[in-house]
């Protein structure tokens, strides 16, 4: 079984409407991006196109189907992504796809087609794609993936079946990831990746673990009292600066969660030397001034005063 466990509720229900022949043609599939939810769809379309799916409805790998599906020639199938270099889904692919869901199946019962990033559909692909979710064809199942169903154009969504794929529990998450090898605790990755699994995994192979925990403690030493401002923001001013004002921002919520009295996320090592210096009433109040400096993030600003006045925040 190729699904990750925090899908597994999902991939059961959807199963369920399979076999119940209950299955909507369109389905709007919604979740945020390092959870895995392009290999959940890409496991769910194999699994509607193999011709002998186990008991639970994962594809069997071994037929005429998940042959040609793996070699990438499946005459049934069809994905829409984003061309290399182009920002959005543009009409053409769309027309293609409609072209495509006129033509007769071949290998398997069904016919299936993935579009993601749904939302980068231009206002013209979408239109195009309407009149395919209006006047399904049989048996064929469009699986949309999409991280902002907002964006999607209201049409699209009311012709579609909305499926939440929802971040796994923290729980779940942790025993994922304690099944790797990796260099950075459990914890801090996940907290920086903000509960997401596999984005917490990719991160165990960069720098930015060491980058966010050193400019923790610098934070500290400024909310202390100790440390050079001048020298500290020359070290950062390089730095993206939304991605430092980022990183206070979840240190923050995470803060204030625990002082409301959240005891479900643990915080990691480094978050617990903060939460010891920090009081409410200031963390409401850094989490407001914070918000104003956010406002100038945008602005050609230069990078080091922007930095010197994040520190000085701390320090006040
Ligand atoms: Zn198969």
């Amino acid at each position: 079984m190729s699904v990750y466990p925090w899908h597994l509720p999902i991939w059961q229900r959807l199963q369920q409407a399979k076999a119940d022949n209950h299955l909507h043609h369109a389905l709007l599939f919604s979740g945020e991006e390092g959870c895995g939810n392009e290999a959940f769809l890409e496991a769910f379309a194999n699994s509607l196109l193999c011709l002998n799916p186990a008991d639970d409805g994962s594809a069997c790998g071994q037929c005429r189907s998940c042959q040609v599906l793996i070699s990438q020639a499946h005459p049934d199938f069809m994905a829409v992504k984003l061309l290399d270099d182009k920002q959005s889904i543009l009409i053409d692919q769309i027309r293609e796809l409609n072209y495509f869901l006129g033509l007769s199946r071949s290998y398997s019962l069904r016919r299936v087609v993935i579009i993601q990033p749904a939302e980068r559909m231009n206002i013209n692909a979408a239109n195009s794609l309407l009149k395919s979710l209006e006047e399904p064809s049989a048996d064929t199942h469009i699986l949309l993936l999409t991280e902002h169903p907002a964006l999607l154009l209201p049409t699209i969504r009311s012709r579609c079946q909305s499926v939440r794929l929802f971040l796994p529990t923290h729980q779940q998450a942790l025993a994922w990831l304690q099944q790797h090898s990796l260099q950075h605790s459990v914890e801090s990755l996940l907290e920086t990746a903000l509960g997401r699994p596999l984005a917490a995994l990719a991160l165990d192979s960069t720098d930015t673990l060491n980058h966010r925990t050193q400019w923790l403690a610098h934070l500290i030493q400024c909310l202390q009292g100790q440390g050079n401002i001048t020298d500290i923001s020359t070290q950062w001013e390089k730095f993206d600066k939304v991605q430092l004002l980022d990183w206070q921002f979840t240190w923050l919520k995470i803060l204030l969660k625990q002082q409301a009295g959240d005891k479900n996320t643990p915080i990691s090592p480094e978050l617990r030397d903060l939460c010891a210096v920090l009081n409410q009433q200031r963390l409401f109040s850094m989490h407001d001034k914070l918000l104003e400096l956010k406002k100038l993030s945008t602005h050609p600003l230069n990078p080091r005063l922007f930095v010197e006045s994040m520190l000085i925040l701390w320090q006040a």
